[in-house]
């Protein structure tokens, strides 16, 4: 099993992940052109893939879903609260996707080698959820926009093999951003995003030998840096005396993949 960022951050968000010859596109956020291109880089065909999945309904997450879904005639799984939410000016994804299937928080869905299970998360949209993703003995999670780590998350999390997390802000830089103080109280509330520091927290409790891949995500453009989000957790890691490969997300450009078959 192996997986990439094609995108992390408020301007839109996408992740492959693929095993054997299954592969998930995770969330939609950029334009549809710029998605395609960016799984091209990834060295993907789009026409390949063979669902979507919705984390929420926020447009960084589902800008071009309807467009991708229709172009490439690809199943949309989400929540009801997702599916049924229209997003700005966009119809329900229900209405604006080739088709749609509901998975709702804790079932798993079974595609060849891949078995996904979302699970329920605190955000400010209908249904959000994250994703763990198992398939060959490996599990890799997904823990995106949330505003607090629950006791659900941490278990969610525990024993994965690589974990795309959420590392938003730094609580310091967004007091003393532009952002007007109800914008400040969402992202740093209960249904808003992670900090820096909530983000090594949960890396505390939930660490473990096998954890050998830490990806920090949704970095905020304004109110954090890729360098800020790094140290926050590499130093919690170095205290653990961790051995676990951390890497940040960017916006502007895909990651690597990382195989968890190799090594
Ligand atoms: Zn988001
Ligand atoms: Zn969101």
């Amino acid at each position: 099993m192996r997986f990439i960022s094609l995108a992390s951050g408020s301007k839109g968000n996408g992740y492959l992940v693929q095993a054997g010859d299954v592969t998930a596109l995770v969330d939609a956020g950029l334009s549809g052109r710029e998605m395609e291109r960016r799984i091209q880089q990834a060295g993907l065909l789009a026409s390949r893939i063979n669902l979507l999945l919705l984390t929420h309904e926020h447009s960084d997450h589902l800008n071009s879903a309807g467009l991708l879904s229709r172009r490439f005639k690809l199943p949309v799984y989400g929540t009801a609260g997702t599916l049924s939410t229209p997003c700005g000016r966009l119809k329900p994804v229900r209405e604006a996707t080739e088709r749609v299937e509901e998975l709702p928080a804790g079932e798993t869905l079974t595609i060849g080698p891949l078995s996904i299970t979302p699970f329920s998360i605190s955000h400010d949209a209908a249904d959000p959820v994250g994703f763990v993703f198992a398939a060959n003995g490996h599990r890799v999670v997904l823990a995106a926009d949330l505003g607090c780590v629950t006791r659900l998350v941490a278990q969610r999390l525990a024993g994965a093999s690589a974990v795309i997390l959420e590392s938003n802000h730094c609580p310091e830089m967004l007091r003393h951003s532009h952002y007007p103080l109800w914008l400040q109280r969402r992202i740093a509330g209960r249904f808003g995003h992670l900090s820096n520091a909530d983000a090594a927290g949960l890396v505390r409790d939930v660490h473990h030998v096998g954890l050998r891949y830490l990806l920090l995500a949704h970095l905020s453009e304004n109110n954090n840096t890729p360098r800020l989000a790094y140290e926050a957790t590499r130093a919690t890691l170095e205290e653990l005396g961790a051995t676990t490969d951390l890497r940040v997300a960017r916006q502007g450009q895909i990651g690597a993949w990382i195989d968890l078959d190799e090594g």
